[in-house]
């Protein structure tokens, strides 16, 4: 009988790594193994010595030199742990024994609406959250009063049940966790009436919170340990407080500048005026000087959002709009054709017609109206 080429009973290349050879067992094992396949026996018996001739070093080197690894004495199964094939079945030796039945809690995460003033200045805010709790009844045990676990009868507390099955192997002896006590090694013959034996119960409770200055719709502030109390008295997982900032009716938010528009009649503009506005940080003055365009930006500095990760805060950019007057009166509109007459804008044609912005053209022109 020709020697078979166990590269190709495997799919793998002449020079796969041996990562590659037990992926490769692994698959075909589960696909083909007796229990799950009883047709296909004969093909697995021929994949497990593929396995088992490519997986060794000085085996392979003879299979790779043509001849046959399993006449040098020794035969199928020589120096090929049994833990070798479980392994690869199983992907990793299981744990052994009981699991604990502490486990760390969830993080939970809740938002948080904050105002302008409040992200400007920080703030310390109480708030509500729904999360669970270890339970005082058993201190997160679970046991109902007066009782304590058991151990598990089914186990007898090792948390894994052996199982045999017969394959051509021989005997194969597999774990599995033991369902009577979910792995634990342990039940809880009376539960706790409070928490019903998961050691946690529900609460609302308020919390303080502080809000650093400078935060921004999306920004997380985590509170360690102030998540989810963990199963069986578990450590407690952690609260995020996902900031969600409401709009201002005067402000917007740029970045740490804050941006508001101011709107002054055409004739305060002209002739400049004294403006007050109300800013976070009460009324300020401002001076708008005579002949201000539409477009014109005062800046307050330092009366902006504060900076989360460095000292000081943004600017406030107060931008000036100029109203046209409408529904003038006849002496209104008197004054104002004697005005247009005065300064030479009476006839047509009185536009000037360019390519740029509104803005940039304002700015210019203030820039000329100063000179
Ligand atoms: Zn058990
Ligand atoms: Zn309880």
């Amino acid at each position: 009988m020709a020697q078979a080429d166990y590269y190709a009973v495997l799919g793998v290349e002449r020079d796969a790594t041996q990562e590659q050879i037990k992926k490769a067992y692994r698959r075909l094992a589960r696909q083909l193994h007796p229990d799950v396949n009883p047709d296909e026996e004969e093909r697995f018996k021929e994949v497990t010595k593929a396995y088992e001739v490519l997986s060794d070093p000085q085996k392979r080197e003879l299979h790779d030199l043509g001849a046959d690894p399993f006449s040098t004495g020794g035969g199928f199964g020589s120096g090929f742990g049994f833990s070798d094939i479980m392994d690869a079945f199983f992907g990793g030796t299981a744990t052994r024994g009981p699991r604990t039945r502490q486990r760390r809690g969830r993080d939970a995460l809740i938002r948080l609406e904050v105002d302008l003033s409040e992200v400007t200045f920080g703030a310390a805010r109480d708030i509500q959250v729904d999360t669970a709790v270890a339970c005082t009844t058993c201190g997160g045990e679970g046991t109902a009063t007066g009782t304590s676990l058991r151990t598990c009868e089914i186990c007898r507390g090792r948390g894994e049940v052996q199982q045999v099955t017969r394959s051509f192997l021989g005997q194969v002896m597999t774990a599995r966790p033991c369902a009577a006590c979910q792995g634990f090694g342990t039940v809880i013959p009376h539960p706790c009436a409070d928490c019903g034996g998961d050691g946690r119960v529900r609460t609302r409770r308020t919390l303080k919170i502080k809000v650093p200055p400078g935060v921004d719709t999306g920004t997380r502030i985590q509170l360690s340990g102030e998540g989810e109390a963990g199963p069986g008295g578990g450590p407690a997982g952690d609260l995020f407080v996902e900031v969600v900032e409401t709009p201002h009716d005067v402000f917007r938010r740029e970045g740490d500048d804050l941006h508001a528009t101011v709107r002054v009649p055409m004739t305060a503009a002209a002739l400049g005026t004294s403006l007050r506005i109300d800013t976070l940080d009460g009324e300020q003055s401002l001076e708008l000087r005579a002949g201000a365009q539409a477009g014109h930006t005062m800046t307050l500095p330092g009366l902006g959002v504060a900076h989360l990760r460095s000292a000081g805060r943004g600017d406030l950019h107060v931008h000036v709009d100029v109203q046209t007057p409408t529904r003038l009166d006849p002496e209104q509109e008197e004054l104002l054709r004697k005005l247009a007459a005065l300064r030479g804008e009476d006839g047509p044609d009185v536009g000037t017609v360019t390519g740029q912005r509104p803005t940039f053209f304002s700015r210019l022109r203030d820039a000329f109206n100063e000179r």
